[in-house]
């Protein structure tokens, strides 16, 4: 394997990481490569290209650690997590920026506690297909650059599981839960260190703790809009899980919603609802409220920052809304007016009423067939009329996509993957790469029937 590293996060001070290496696994065998991706990102692989993705070699150049975060977990302070299970390689540098190569599932780390630092298939291909389906829809997101089987077989609640590591890239993997590591600790060279680091990589505009703040706040509102047009569920929104630099991280018991409903929670460990469909802007706020509160301590005047920082967190939610109305304005072919806001929210209305199929509906308005999925209610055709009369309806296909991973077919692939049958997998992925084309295969864009539908999706680690 070779690429251009450079990894800066490892110049960063000792308090921010731990060097550490991947532990090898017995016998790595490759289930995926992404090597467009690859290209992208100036990485040469050799037909050994498995050996170095489960962490059996290390590339030469990288300087690989383990990073120090904490986090709020379902709003429960964990003043130490850290990666558990994961190991940053380092970073690949080059006319693309500085991405990050971390492996997930590399074995237990410094950080582990009592877990076995591994993953089994299903959350690595789960991972896999939908952080590159996020992509393909234009959603900031980390990707997946390959997924090796281990040869090892993993414990969890139903039994033996055979072993996966998942090679993901990201822009890098800082996380609120990082600056809160250091808050807590009242580690303020180390804090300020990571703040510096963190604007230097994604905010270079930025030339303050509240500029960074205002730039964090405005990509994370950015980002839970664009969620909530494809309807997706990340499922556990914890700070740990929550980026400083506005993309989506770590694929838990993350779902594309089938049919609409705006409560909706798939998560089988989130039962209050915390992380459901149409409070995930209530929780990326307050995730963003726990970022000034970490920030906090590197202030000079407390009191001007208290007041400084709450304005900002709460500017989030007029951002959400007005990208919110951007990206659903857009959906329906609209420019973001009062009317369209309007029209959204009346068709959302009968859509959650109908318990119509959330991607299909959408897709729908572009060939006008919307009718056959809320056509019953009693206010469609004053809809329909007032719709009619102001879409542009030329870009509707480009806009509203044809295929997302839906529950019941992710499902499916990862129980093919298991029986040692990857063939849903890459023709799922293949499929998914172009979620604006009316796929070939009808399978994949169908709702789910009755007994297909998955109801509830397992952290399952
Ligand atoms: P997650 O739920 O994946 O965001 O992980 C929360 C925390 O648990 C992180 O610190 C992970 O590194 C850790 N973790 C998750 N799964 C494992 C595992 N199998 N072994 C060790 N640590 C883990
Ligand atoms: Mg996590």
């Amino acid at each position: 394997m070779q690429a251009t590293w450079d990894n800066s996060y490892a110049r960063l001070p000792d308090q921010v990481f731990v060097r550490h290496e991947p532990v090898p696994v017995a016998s790595p065998t490759g289930l995926a490569l992404n090597s467009s991706l690859a290209e992208e990102l100036g990485i040469t692989f050799g037909t050994d290209w498995a050996e170095f993705m489960a962490g059996n070699q290390v590339p030469n150049g990288a300087d690989p650690i383990t990073q120090a975060y904490a986090g709020h977990q379902f709003g429960h302070w964990n003043p130490q997590l850290g990666d558990g299970r994961a190991v940053l390689l380092g970073e690949v540098s080059g006319n693309f920026g500085r991405v990050d190569i971390q492996l997930k599932g590399a074995g237990r780390t410094p950080w582990s506690r009592g877990g076995d630092g591994r993953a089994w298939y299903g959350p690595i291909l789960r991972e896999y297909v939908i952080s590159e389906s996020m992509h393909a829809l234009g959603i900031p997101t980390t990707r997946a650059l390959a997924a090796v089987a281990t040869g090892e077989s993993v414990l969890r609640e139903p039994g033996a599981l055979p072993g996966a590591v998942i090679c993901r890239t990201a822009s890098s993997h800082i996380r609120v839960g990082t600056f809160q590591y250091f808050a807590s600790r009242k580690d303020l060279t180390a804090l300020a260190a990571l703040l510096d680091y963190s604007i230097a990589r994604h905010y270079p505009q930025a030339k303050s703790a509240e500029e960074f703040l205002v730039a964090a706040v405005n990509l994370q509102a950015r980002l839970i809009a664009k969620w909530m047009g494809v309807g997706f569920i990340h499922g556990v929104m914890n700070t740990d899980n929550s980026h400083v630099g506005g993309i989506t991280i770590d694929y838990g018991p993350c779902a594309f919603m089938d049919n609409f409903l705006p409560t909706k929670v798939f998560s089988s460990i989130d039962r209050q609802g915390r992380y459901g469909y149409s409070n995930q802007p209530n929780i990326a706020a307050w995730n963003m409220a726990q970022l000034a509160t970490a920030l906090l301590p590197l202030a000079d005047d407390q009191n001007a920052a208290i007041t400084r920082y709450t304005e900002i967190v709460q500017s989030f939610s007029d951002i959400f809304e007005t990208e919110y109305a951007k990206v659903f304005s857009a959906k329906l072919g609209l420019g973001p007016c009062t009317e369209s806001t309007v029209l959204t929210e009346q068709l959302l209305k009968m859509m959650a009423h109908a318990g119509a199929d959330f991607t299909q509906s959408f897709r729908a308005l572009g060939t006008d067939d919307i009718g056959y999925y809320v056509g019953d209610h009693t206010g469609f055709d004053l809809w329909h009329d007032a719709w009619m009369q102001s879409a542009d309806h030329d870009k509707l296909n480009s806009i509203n996509p044809a295929i997302i991973p839906r529950n019941h077919i992710v499902e499916a692939m990862i129980a093919e993957a298991v029986a040692g049958n990857m063939q849903l997998f890459h023709a799922l992925n293949d499929t998914l790469k172009t979620p604006f084309v009316t796929p070939q295969n009808p399978d994949f864009s169908m709702a789910p029937t009755d007994n297909e539908l998955v109801h509830q999706t397992f952290c399952g680690t």
